[in-house]
């Protein structure tokens, strides 16, 4: 049976991450403000705090409740920052990436590693069978040549899950990913990408040029191109039903956020919130902002329920889409709504309303859009190809 009940050591983790998002909150608008300062990998505020991590320390592979805790912890983080971290964690989207098309021999080498996973290319984003990035074996190496852009911890990492194409006419079917390490002559990073949200996060463009790995770089060490076109593949989509829940999660804590500093300014308005009250003895903003709580409830347990069937090792795919398609439209609404209940004091400067209102517009966007996660949903539910539907 599903089961969401937190453990009292789960309960004291959860609020630990709170105290430091508060901390983190601080300094959000000043990261923001000055887009080419990277957030420092410790606040000063660190020491009066235990690690966070280390309450994941204990647990093992086969503790189920993992991802859900992950989760729940994404979520909390970010209801302080997006970015700015007390403490910042090893790792990054590339070590989900890794853990699913690495061999158990490449997860030991690299697992270690704080790793980015460059697919987007400036011709191909929603569609990653048009990867143009080539790889071609020249005795015992690769050698990489291709433009990759938005590449998440693109600055900071120590490595990228690269995906590129082993023979362009075989679509789907030819590509692969590989592992390439920063300080490889041939792998550059181009520039910091600048953006409406997520200011402070370190997001990059890459090139390769005549850039050579080890042959042993491929990720799970298979050169084979797959007669069938959904074969060499695999790898992607058991990244993405580990990373959308991920990053619908983060998503979801700028949407809380907003819904409690809302809460807060009606309260010193002398606004309460009532439960359990009927709508007709309820004033129009008080039953908006019910409505705009009862939409991120909803999303959360959509993400809570990905995570679940993953921690059961449950197939998920469906259930990835569906919470990254529900929260991308909810963040967007609960942030709004939440601007349109306060005004003003929605898009001062002030306050971080309004920067949360730009920084969930990415939840729609990154590891699929919202049409893709529809048309995969659709897909899911009413049994079409991807021929059929695309
Ligand atoms: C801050 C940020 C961080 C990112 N981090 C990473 C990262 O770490 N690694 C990485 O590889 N990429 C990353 N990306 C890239 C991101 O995944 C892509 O931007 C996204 O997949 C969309 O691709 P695109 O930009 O090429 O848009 P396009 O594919 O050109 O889509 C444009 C529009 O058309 C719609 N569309 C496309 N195809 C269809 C269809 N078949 N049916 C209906 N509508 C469709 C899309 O939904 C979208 O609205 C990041 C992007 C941003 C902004």
């Amino acid at each position: 049976m599903i089961d969401f009940t937190l453990t009292e050591n789960d309960q004291k983790l959860l609020g630990q991450v709170r105290e430091e998002a508060l901390v983190a909150r601080k300094y959000a608008r000043h990261y923001d403000e000055n887009e080419h300062e990277f957030p420092p990998d410790r606040l000063p505020e660190a020491d009066d705090f235990p690690n966070v991590y280390s309450h994941f320390k204990d647990r093992t592979a086969d503790d189920t409740s993992m991802p859900v805790i992950s989760m729940l912890v994404s979520a909390g983080q970010t209801w302080g920052d997006y970015s700015v971290r007390l403490q910042r964690g090893k790792g990054g989207l590339g070590n989900a990436a890794l853990r699913a098309s690495g061999t158990p021999e490449q997860q030991e080498k690299w697992g270690g590693l704080t790793l980015s996973m460059a697919i987007t290319e400036p011709g191909c984003g929603s569609d990653p069978s048009k990867v143009q990035t080539t790889a071609v074996l020249d005795g015992d190496e690769w050698v990489l040549n291709g433009e990759k852009i938005f590449v998440t911890t693109g600055c900071r990492c120590e490595g990228v899950v690269l995906w590129a194409t082993l023979d362009k006419s075989a679509g789907r079917a030819g590509i692969k990913s590989f592992l390439v390490e920063k300080d490889t002559p041939g792998f550059t990073v181009a520039h910091k990408e600048k953006k409406l949200g997520i200011r402070a996060d370190d997001t990059a463009a890459f090139v390769f040029k005549d850039c050579r790995i080890p042959r042993e770089n491929l990720l799970g060490g298979d050169e084979s191109i797959p007669k069938e076109s959904s074969g060499g593949f695999k790898g992607v989509l058991k990244t993405f039903n580990m990373t959308r829940p991920a990053v619908a999660a983060i998503g979801l804590g700028m949407a809380r956020a907003a819904l409690d500093f809302t809460r807060d300014q009606l309260r010193e308005a002398g606004i309460e919130i009532e439960y359990g009250t009927r709508l007709q003895g309820q004033s129009a903003i008080v039953a908006k902002y019910l409505e705009l709580e009862a939409l991120t409830e909803a999303a959360e347990l959509t993400i809570l329920r990905a995570a679940w069937l993953s921690g059961e090792s449950q197939p998920n795919n469906l259930e990835a889409s569906v919470c990254k398609a529900k929260t991308g439209t909810v963040v967007r609404q609960v942030t709004q709504g939440c601007i349109d209940i306060l005004g003003p004091l929605g898009v001062s400067r002030e306050h971080l309303l309004e920067k949360w209102f730009r920084d969930v517009r990415i939840t729609d966007i990154y590891e699929g859009t919202g049409e893709i996660q529809r048309m995969i949903t659709a897909r899911e539910l009413l049994g079409y190809t991807r021929a059929e539907l695309s």
